[in-house]
């Protein structure tokens, strides 16, 4: 499988992948991803291997192309199956001389495909991508609504106490209820203002007495440091400062995440824990919401949204309301239903 987009992509192709193993238990499945998102990967039981493609460093350009190329070749794969739909990927496996490449036909490289696949736009994306088993497998339940394959990341740091020892160091003791908040994204017009978050911020702490961790990359160091200027109550600032797969057992010990719709968002639903996501420019019907029951979705409606299948670096109407109309009272009412809802399986 070719799959060399961002996180949350690289996430909600892990049910393909778990799909693809409990179809064909006998088979060597790769995956060939970008180096940031190859830990999140690693240890996943569908896997005998994942292979990375520094399509923006060391691999990049033709000579990149080449070298990519030339690997899967040698690895002699029969099928290729492209969820991402960039030409780039197409070309590497069509290059690569894989006899089976199966990809969407809504994707910039589908002729050079051997099975083309429609890719549903009402569909959640796990749905979408699952879709891509058809021509292996006559196996009907892949048209399943709520297909029961679920999420997976890897949050297994070198020692299984890791998480617990790390908040410990940053005053967050066993028995402190946590709360993390993921307030990044590539787009601005995905980002809730820090205004907003750094009022949830002081709610959290003072009436609901929970801990607060904020977690992101060093990318959203921007938008943190924004956060925390205008905070009265300090969170744990982790931003910047966990790999992925430490991001991830963090995660995994907090009782709840708000985020933006982004990666870190898809990360929460692997681990199981409950999710506000707090959606702008973007909407639900675009597939790419909170795979699970245990999410709560903060929103505003309004005309002119979604306005991009991504998001962009301002609004394309000037007035940014679709974020900006969100308030903190809103945000705190979901939080406080999901923090009351009784844990999944009870
Ligand atoms: S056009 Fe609408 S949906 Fe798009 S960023 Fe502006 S307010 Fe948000």
């Amino acid at each position: 499988m070719i799959q060399t987009a961002f996180l949350g992509d690289v996430v909600l192709t892990t049910p393909l992948l778990q799909a693809l193993r409990d179809r064909f238990p006998a088979a060597y499945l790769a995956v060939l991803v970008i180096p940031g998102t190859r830990e999140i990967l690693s240890g996943h039981s569908g896997l005998d291997e994942v292979l990375v493609y520094d399509k923006k460093g060391r691999d990049r350009g033709l000579r990149g192309i080449r070298l990519i190329v030339r690997l899967l070749d040698e690895k002699r794969f029969d099928c290729c199956l492209l969820p991402h739909r960039s030409f780039r990927s197409a070309l590497l496996a069509f290059a690569a001389g894989i006899p089976m490449r199966i990809g969407f036909v809504q994707s910039l490289g589908c002729l050079l495909y051997s099975r083309r696949v429609w890719r549903d736009p009402s569909r959640h994306e796990v749905c979408r991508n699952l879709q891509l088993l058809g021509p292996l497998t006559p196996d009907r339940s892949l048209d399943r609504a709520v297909p029961t394959e679920k999420l997976w990341v890897s949050s297994d740091t070198e020692d299984p106490e890791w998480a617990s020892r790390y908040l410990a160091e940053h005053g967050i003791h066993p028995n402190d209820r946590v709360i993390a908040i993921a307030p990044g994204s590539v787009w601005a017009t995905k980002r809730w203002a820090p205004d907003g978050f750094a009022a949830v911020i002081d709610g959290l702490i003072v009436q609901n007495k929970r801990k607060v961790v904020l977690l992101g990359s060093h990318d959203d160091r921007p938008v943190v440091d924004e956060i925390l200027k205008r905070c009265r109550e300090k969170p744990v600032d982790l931003s910047g400062k966990t790999t992925l797969r430490q991001f991830a057992a963090v995660l995994k010990r907090c009782e709840l995440l708000i985020t933006n719709d982004n990666g870190a968002m898809h990360v929460g639903v692997a681990q199981n824990i409950p999710v506000v996501a707090i959606f702008g420019s973007t909407t639900l019907s675009l597939g790419y919401g909170p795979f699970t029951d245990r999410a709560e979705v903060v929103e505003r409606s309004l005309g002119c949204r979604p306005c991009g299948k991504h998001g962009y670096s301002e609004c394309p109407l000037g007035h940014f309301n679709c974020m900006k109309l969100i308030t903190p009272e809103q945000v705190m009412t979901a939080v406080e239903r999901m923090i009351q809802a009784p844990p999944q399986g009870l």
